[in-house]
């Protein structure tokens, strides 16, 4: 099943963000219990604009102010 855009993602896709932020919490609980074991580290999901599914990734958001706030006091 290919949603609009047709190019294909290779990531693994859930359909809901609920979806989503199961297997994200699954995967954090994985890395905890067995932090050695595993090298996923996702942190958040995200609407992908490729295939119009939810991704996980390891990218933190990206709403950290601009360089131009880091005014030193
Ligand atoms: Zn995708």
């Amino acid at each position: 099943m290919t949603a609009a855009g047709g190019k294909p993602c290779r990531k693994v896709r859930f359909p809901t963000l609920a979806d989503a932020e199961t297997a994200l919490l699954n995967a954090k609980v994985a890395r905890f219990l067995r932090p050695h074991r595993t090298r996923r580290h996702e942190e958040r999901a995200y609407v992908c604009r490729e295939c119009a599914a939810w991704h996980l990734t390891s990218q933190p958001p990206r709403n950290h102010p601009p360089s131009t706030m880091e005014e030193a006091s």
